[in-house]
């Protein structure tokens, strides 16, 4: 019987299934670093979500353990070429999350075109702003798509949809799919220069860290809107604060920080900034994409463990 170690909160159906199948399973969401460290010993497959910190040292301590398998997208929090040197298999579902994550964006979009969360704060404080601040119509207006795989590709549609242009930047060739989807691939020099919202949707690679920050600002439009539900060390936070504050970003809406939740002085004044939105990583909380990544990771397990028996 395959021994399992849960360590995060889970989709109901990854434990179900798994049991159903006859795995042995410990569902310990919330376990600390140090009972982690004590136990992962016994087991032969870890399930984790972003919380869990699959380091070397865990590693090193997981003796047994076949498969770290991850119910989401982003694999930072595991030490996945080490894992894989020592001959572990990593698993994740990357896709499941797609379409949430999509629809996190056009919100976003439109709370800060609109500054909604701001407007709905003052109404509850007992003010009227009514004539305050002017808004701004998404219609017509240039999306910048910094990172354009599953997520941006997602949001190029929908977008597209709402009639703005849309124009992207990846480090890998996207003409085909910028072609078929009507948006048109530029350097990132041209999408800082040109875009009226911008959004990022990169993956964590050493070239994406800070890949935001002073001298990226200083050549976008004045009153640019930016949105991250990537991660949040792709944006240097200071100078994000900055140009918040000189007001050159109109406003700011992120599910991600550089640090979660957020610790440094500059960090609580960016959370606390009345034009910024902020959510606490939310991207792929809903139903439907927990669902589905617990869906695609549980085949994915199953069909590991029937083929290396
Ligand atoms: P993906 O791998 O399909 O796409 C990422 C794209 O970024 C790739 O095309 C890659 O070539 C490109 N890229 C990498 N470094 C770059 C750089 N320096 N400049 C330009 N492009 C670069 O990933 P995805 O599924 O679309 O996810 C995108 C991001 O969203 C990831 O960082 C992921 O961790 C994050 N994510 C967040 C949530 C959330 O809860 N907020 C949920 C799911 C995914």
């Amino acid at each position: 019987m395959v021994r399992v170690l849960i360590t995060d909160p889970v989709d109901d159906y990854i434990v179900n299934t798994l049991r159903s199948r006859g795995f042995n399973i410990d569902y310990r969401p919330g376990i600390t670093q140090e009972e982690l460290l004590k136990v992962v010993g016994d087991y032969e497959l870890l399930i984790v979500r972003g919380r869990t910190k699959v380091t070397r040292e865990v590693i090193d301590r997981a003796t047994r353990l076949r498969v770290i398998a991850r119910a989401g997208v982003g694999l930072d929090n595991i030490d996945v070429e080490y894992a894989r040197s020592r001959g572990i298999e990593v698993l994740n579902a990357p896709e499941g999350s797609t379409q949430s994550v999509a629809e996190l964006v056009i919100g976003f979009m439109v709370m800060a075109a609109r500054l909604l969360t701001l407007q709905d704060r003052l109404v509850k404080a007992g003010e009227w702003p009514k004539g305050k601040y002017m808004g701004m119509e998404l219609f017509g207006k240039t999306l910048g798509i910094i990172g354009f795989g599953r997520i941006g590709q997602r949001v190029a549609e929908i977008a597209r949809a709402m009639g703005m242009n849309v124009v992207a930047h990846d480090i890998v060739d996207i003409s085909r799919r910028a072609q078929e989807l009507g948006v048109k691939p530029v350097s990132l020099e041209e999408l800082l220069r040109t875009s009226d919202v911008i959004t990022i949707h990169v993956s964590l690679t050493p070239s994406a860290r800070h890949m935001i920050g002073e001298r990226e600002f200083s050549i976008m439009k004045n009153g640019v809107i930016i949105i991250n539900t990537s991660r949040g060390e792709v944006i240097d936070t200071k100078a994000l604060l900055n140009a918040l504050n000189t007001g050159k970003v109109a406003a700011a809406a992120l599910d991600v920080l550089e640090h979660e939740p957020p610790r440094e002085p500059w960090e609580r004044e960016l959370v606390n900034h009345p034009r910024v939105i902020v959510t606490p990583h939310i991207g792929a909380e809903t139903v439907e994409a927990q669902r589905r990544i617990a869906e695609i990771l549980t085949e994915k397990i199953i069909r590991f463990f029937d083929e290396h028996r």
